[in-house]
């Protein structure tokens, strides 16, 4: 690390998008501290993803909190009596965490001013995403205004700065944009509802928009998936 290079705390959930996020904060030139949570989330295993994806793209620390949020529960990633669906439904679905990138981004805006870091960077994206409020342009202005009066760094003359790069993009074009910069996505875990290998199951909103996403960009798509055995044939899904 440069003495020079701005600090930014990245959030780093295991996930594609996120870490196409890190690569880019990466060539812009910070230093990235990838902050993760393990909140009781059905699909722990992308944590292990976000290990091996902070380490490959050169975070200079990882941090991993704990913050259990099935004592509240009301999403189907943190409440086991709620299923993940398997087909899209209307309006937001049930696999919003409810207020969750408000009490992540809270986090970060901790970590950050511990850091000195100006700079969080967040891979919310309003164009195909699934309908939660909280990936919105407006909730991200919202926040950066509510954090520059929240710490005493940004009253002391060090505000604070939210990054989103993928806010705009589609999906393929977030795969072009990491693949360029040699994120490995084998390594990503998307999956709302994966096997206790981290094996894919193909059917979630979350895997349906990655796998459409790999397939619109013309990039190879390297997710393990399930196998499932329907009938006397074997089927590879998607
Ligand atoms: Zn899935």
């Amino acid at each position: 690390m440069h003495a020079t290079q701005p600090k930014a705390v990245v959030l780093l959930s295991g996930g594609l998008d996120s870490a196409t996020v890190l690569a880019i904060a990466r060539e812009q030139g910070y230093a990235c501290y990838a902050l993760s949570f393990d909140y009781g989330q059905r699909h722990r295993c992308e944590l292990a993803a976000a290990e091996r994806i902070a380490e490959t793209l050169g975070a200079i620390d990882h941090r991993t909190i704990r913050l259990d949020l099935r004592a509240i529960g009301g999403s189907a990633l943190t409440d086991d009596a709620i299923e993940v669906p398997s087909a899209p439904s209307e309006g937001i679905p049930v696999t919003y965490v409810p207020a969750r990138n408000t009490v992540f981004l809270s986090l970060a805006l901790g970590w950050a001013e511990v850091l000195g870091a100006g700079h969080i960077f967040i891979g919310v994206n309003a164009v195909d995403y699934s309908g939660y409020p909280d990936c919105r342009p407006e909730f991200i202005r919202a926040y950066e205004a509510m954090a520059n009066l929240a710490t005493k760094a940004a009253v002391e003359g060090h505000p604070m700065r939210l990054h989103t790069p993928l806010i705009d993009l589609s999906k393929a074009e977030i795969i072009l944009a990491g693949h360029r910069l040699g994120v490995d996505y084998g390594l990503t875990l998307s999956c709302y509802n994966p096997d206790l290998l981290g094996n894919a199951c193909g059917v979630c909103d979350s895997c349906r928009l990655r796998s459409a996403g790999f397939a619109a960009a013309g990039v190879v798509d390297p997710t393990p998936y399930q196998v499932r055995t329907q009938g006397s044939h074997t089927l590879k899904q998607p």
